[in-house]
């Protein structure tokens, strides 16, 4: 295989000086200056993101969390849309060393599933009451080759359970080409989400010895194909574990600025994936730069501040404490009641099959009860994309703080459409209430809308959004 152009956006030299120039830590005025910006939610620059990544004294730690938090409820509100990750195979021709889909991996059950299959597991996650997957796999498709995903989109939307189907399929699979991204955005996919995994080419070579997911340029290239084919709205974000995570974050932030620069709009999500441990992966006890808690949370804060407008996600990955202060600092979607293995959910087993280690083993409805009782709302909403506010559009109306007017409104009324059709008792209880404190602290308009739209769903009405 011929290895891709080299990118140019990506300057690891201008990141390194800038971790060397803030190593002493972090100047109190200058972090505080940063803070007052970030207020204003206009984003910050790279170099505002260089001064906060150095920042570790308690008080100032404490400024950042505190302005993340602000910053977080005044964009968003106190609503958390959920999602599940659809694994269609763990058959992998790649070699990542954290994996353990990797190739050489004997101690997995490998599997591709069937279009019954895949039909089997949207049933089952319909039946929980999921509205948004995740579509994702490991690089290989069976001999239909790319068609084997365009009929696996098709046959998801195509399923009906009583009242509920899917709404909305995000997609995570191996780099494409840009005709096979036009194909894609076709189907009616939401977002195109792809984990750079680190933005160090060295560290990235050592990580992925073989197949073609060893070639850099053509990974960190793939955003740059999927928004020339059209699909406005797609993920970033790097695995943490791989290398040092100021790196990262500022690479990050080189790789939305270069986004902003090329398609006028940065990516619609930033996932901020922590390496687990994963069967039979070489570095699976033991990340190469494992990133503490503390410093995960200070991750969440910074993005937030940095790109207010971007939505992040938290996966699976994070136990329930950790997903619990990841919504107050910055996170605004989070996986719920997943499997990792392909066909965990039409037929639970033993994980033996599963990616990583799983750190919430929560059903749904457990992890729905807790972020109600939290004072969150659960939100069920695919209304975005299905209206076209995609890419620059959703921006422009993000912006000016008119995603509030839209998505709380949306978030209330799927997630009544939830707890009327699928929620537990203890969960609607719980949910009730933080509906009943969340429209008491709207504005009159937007109260009378969301009430209106919760009542057309308690009369009977599914599907209700603006
Ligand atoms: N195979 C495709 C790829 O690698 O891009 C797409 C799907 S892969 C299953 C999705 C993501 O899982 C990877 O991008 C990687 O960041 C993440 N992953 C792999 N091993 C992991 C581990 N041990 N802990 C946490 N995340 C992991
Ligand atoms: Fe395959 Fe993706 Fe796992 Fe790498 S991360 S081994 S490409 S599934």
């Amino acid at each position: 295989m011929t290895k891709t152009e080299r990118i140019t956006w990506l300057d690891e030299n201008r990141i390194e000086t800038e971790i060397a120039a803030t190593a002493a830590g972090a100047d109190r005025l200058r972090v505080r200056e940063i803070l007052e910006k970030a207020s204003t939610l206009g984003g910050l620059s790279e170099d505002d993101v260089a001064v906060l990544c150095a920042v570790t004294d308690p008080d100032l730690v404490a400024e950042l969390f505190h302005t993340a938090e602000k910053v977080k409820t005044e964009i968003y509100g106190p609503r958390i849309v959920l999602f599940a990750p659809l694994y269609f195979s763990n058959i992998c021709l790649n070699e990542c060393v954290y994996c353990a889909f990797r190739r050489s991996n004997k101690e997995l059950d490998r599997k591709i599933l069937t279009m019954e299959e895949i039909e089997a597991e949207t049933a089952a996650l319909i039946d929980q009451g999921h509205k948004r997957l995740l579509l994702i796999g490991g690089e290989a498709f069976p001999k239909t080759g790319f068609q084997y995903l365009i009929d696996a989109i098709e046959r998801i939307y195509s399923v009906k359970r009583g009242r509920g189907e899917i709404r909305r399929i995000n997609v995570n699979v191996a780099p494409l080409e840009t005709n096979e991204f036009r194909r894609l955005k076709d189907t009616g996919i939401g977002t195109y989400q792809l984990f750079q995994e680190t933005y160090n080419r060295k560290v990235y070579e050592q990580m992925h010895p073989s197949g073609a997911k060893a070639d850099f340029d053509w990974r960190v290239s793939v955003m740059d194909r999927a928004m020339a084919a059209g699909i406005d709205d797609v993920g970033i974000g790097p695995l943490f574990g791989l290398h040092d995570w100021r790196f990262e974050v500022l690479a990050t932030m080189q790789h939305i600025a270069h986004l902003e620069d090329a398609f006028g709009v940065g990516p619609h999500t930033i996932s901020v994936p922590r390496m687990e441990p994963a069967v039979g992966s070489d570095v699976s006890m033991a990340p190469p730069h494992m990133v503490s808690d503390f410093d995960f949370k200070k991750i969440i804060a910074i993005l937030r501040l940095a790109v207010p407008y971007t939505g992040i996600i938290l996966s699976t990955r994070e136990n329930p404490e950790m997903r619990r202060d990841a919504f107050r600092l910055g996170v605004s979607q989070i996986s719920g009641g997943s499997r990792t293995n392909p066909g965990g959910y039409a037929t639970p087993v033993e994980e033996q099959a599963a990616q990583f280690t799983r750190g919430d083993h929560r059903p749904l409805d457990e992890v729905v009860r807790d972020i109600a009782a939290s004072g969150c709302v659960p939100s069920f909403c695919t209304a975005c994309y299905r209206m076209g506010r995609t890419g620059a559009d959703f921006m422009d109306l993000a912006k000016p703080g008119l995603i509030r007017e839209m998505c709380g409104p949306n978030a209330l009324s799927s997630f009544m459409e939830y707890m009327l059709d699928y929620g537990s008792e203890d969960t609607c209880a719980a949910g009730e209430k933080a509906v009943a404190a969340e429209v008491a602290t709207m504005e009159p308009k937007i109260a009378r809308y969301s009430q209106t739209m919760m009542r057309k769903v308690r009369e009977g009405k599914r599907d209700v959004y603006r």
